[in-house]
C-alpha cells in the first residue's frame, strides 16, 4: 500500500492521519536524518502531528529544529541548513486534512524513491535509538528573516507599489507583508490572521474564492492583488483593474520573463511553446516539475494551478518569492497589457466514463507509439500527441473512472479535428475492451 503521493501524505485528522501514524513517520524519517527542521501552517490540529512527529523523529535519534508556524517555502528554503526539513501541511485542502511533506536540503520536495524508502521503513518499524542517543528539541527563530533577505538579495528594494494582498488566514501571514513592505510596497493586507479554519473562504486560491481581493484592488486603485493558498507555496494576482490573472495567465508571464529554459506539465498550453527557446513536459505534479527543472538545468517551472519554482531560491514552490517577481514585473510593465497581448488559443475538455481506465490506456499508449513518430509524443504522464496546429492529451483521472481528453490549437476547426481524433482513439479502445 502507497501512503505517500506526489505531495507526501495527507488525509483528515484522527482518520488517516492518526497520531500513531505521525509518530511512525517520524521514526522512519529520524534513521536517515538526524538534523531535521520541522514547520506547520495554522491548522489547529498541528499540535497534535508535531507532538507525534517529534516523539517519533526523537526515539531514532534526530535532533528536531522547531520553527512553529511558518509558510511551506519558507520552510523549505530553511531546509538547506539542514538534512532534512520536515513541513506539516495540507496546503489548499479544507480544515478538517492535514498532512507531512518532506524537504531536501535544496529546497525540493522528497521523490517517488526517497518516499517509498521511507514507506518500507514505517512497514518495516524503524529501529529505535539506544536511550543514550534519543534527539533533542529546540527552537528555530531566523527561517523568516533567511528566506526574506535571500529574496530582497534577488529582486531588490525600491519598489513604489500599492499591492493587496490576500493571505487566506494562512501560514503566508507571517513572511509576505513584511517582505513586500521591505521591498518598498505600500501593503493593505487582507485575511492576515492566522486561523486554520480559513474562516474568510476556502483556502485554494481560485478565482470564485477571491472575489473580496477583487474588490478591494479595484476600490483601493491599487496596482496588483495577490493572494497565497493556505501554506503559502501558491500565489495567483489580479491586475490594477481586478481582473483575474490565473494559473494559465501567470504561467506564460513568469515563462516570459524566464524565456530560455522551463519545465512545465503535460497539460500546459502551447502558448510556453510560443515564448520560451526550450519547453520541457512533465508528469503532473510539483515534485516532477522540480526534477525537470535539475535534470535539464531550466530556469522556471511552474503548474496552471498556481506553483511556481524559481532555481534561484530553491527548488520548491515559493509563493512568496512569486509575490515579489509580480511586484517587480508590474512595477516594469504593465501586467494587464502583458496579458492581453498574449497568444490566446481555443481549447476543449471531456471525460470519457471508463471501467478498465489502466488496461485502456496501455492499448492506448501502444496503439499511438505504432501510429506516430516518437518525436511527437510525450508518454511522461498519459499520451501527449504534438501535431502541426495544436496537441492533445489523453490522461487517466488519478481519482474517478474516467479518461480525460484535453485538446488545443490554433483555430476552432482545427481544434475540432485533432480533438475528435483522439477521442475517435478513445472510444474505440473502450470497445475493443468490453
Ligand atoms: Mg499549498
Amino acid at each position: 500500500m502507497r501512503l505517500f503521493g506526489s505531495s507526501g501524505i495527507r488525509g483528515i485528522v484522527n482518520e488517516k492521519i492518526t497520531p500513531e501514524l505521525c509518530q511512525k513517520i517520524g521514526r522512519a524519517v529520524g534513521v536517515e536524518y538526524k538534523n531535521v527542521v520541522l514547520g506547520s501552517d495554522p491548522r489547529p490540529t498541528a499540535d497534535m502531528v508535531s507532538a507525534a512527529l517529534i516523539s517519533g523523529l526523537t526515539s531514532s535519534g534526530a535532533n528536531v529544529k522547531r520553527a512553529d508556524m511558518i509558510p511551506t517555502p519558507t520552510l523549505a528554503h530553511s531546509a538547506k541548513d539542514f538534512d532534512c526539513g520536515v513541513m506539516i501541511t495540507a496546503s489548499h485542502n479544507p480544515e478538517e486534512y492535514n498532512g507531512i511533506k518532506l524537504f531536501n536540503p535544496d529546497g525540493s520536495s522528497f521523490n517517488t524513491e526517497q518516499m517509498i524508502k521511507i514507506e518500507k521503513r514505517i512497514f518495516s518499524h524503524a529501529k529505535l535509538s539506544s536511550w543514550k542517543g534519543v534527539g533533542r528539541v529546540s527552537e528555530h527563530e531566523d527561517a523568516v528573516e533567511k528566506h526574506i533577505s535571500s529574496i530582497l538579495e534577488c529582486v531588490g528594494e525600491g519598489y513604489e507599489q500599492k499591492v493587496v494582498l490576500d493571505c487566506a488566514n494562512g501560514a503566508g501571514c507571517s513572511v509576505t507583508p513584511y517582505l513586500l513592505k521591505r521591498m518598498g510596497c505600500e501593503v493593505i493586507t487582507l485575511n492576515a490572521q492566522p486561523d486554520g479554519n480559513f474562516p474568510a473562504h476556502p483556502s485554494e486560491p481560485k478565482k470564485d474564492n477571491l472575489t473580496d481581493l477583487s474588490t478591494l484592488v479595484k476600490r483601493t486603485g491599487a496596482d496588483l492583488g495577490i493572494a497565497h493558498d493556505g501554506d503559502g507555496d501558491r500565489a495567483v494576482a489580479f491586475d490594477h483593474q481586478g481582473n483575474f490573472m490565473g494559473g494559465d495567465e501567470l504561467l506564460a508571464l513568469f515563462t516570459k520573463t524566464y524565456p530560455r529554459a522551463v519545465a512545465v506539465p503535460v497539460n500546459s498550453s502551447m502558448v510556453i511553446d510560443e515564448i520560451a527557446e526550450k519547453v520541457f513536459r512533465t508528469k503532473v505534479g510539483d515534485v516532477f516539475v522540480s526534477e525537470k527543472l535539475k535534470e535539464k538545468d531550466a530556469d522556471f517551472g511552474g503548474e496552471p494551478s498556481g506553483t511556481w519554482i524559481f532555481p534561484e531560491i530553491n527548488y520548491g514552490p515559493d509563493g512568496i518569492y512569486a509575490a515579489a517577481l509580480l511586484v517587480k514585473m508590474n512595477s516594469e510593465k504593465d501586467l494587464k497589457k502583458e496579458v492581453e497581448g498574449l497568444p490566446s488559443f481555443p481549447r476543449k475538455k471531456e471525460a470519457v466514463p471508463v471501467e478498465n481506465k489502466s488496461e485502456v490506456m496501455d492499448d492506448l499508449i501502444s496503439l499511438y507509439e505504432n501510429t506516430y513518430p516518437s518525436k511527437n509524443l510525450n508518454l511522461a504522464d498519459g499520451i501527449r500527441l504534438e501535431e502541426e496546429r495544436g496537441w492533445s492529451l489523453i490522461r487517466a483521472s488519478g481519482t474517478e473512472p474516467k479518461i480525460r481528453i484535453t485538446a488545443e490549437a490554433e483555430s476552432k476547426e482545427a481544434l475540432e479535428t485533432i480533438f475528435e481524433k483522439a477521442k475517435k482513439q478513445v472510444k474505440n479502445c473502450v470497445e475493443e475492451k468490453r
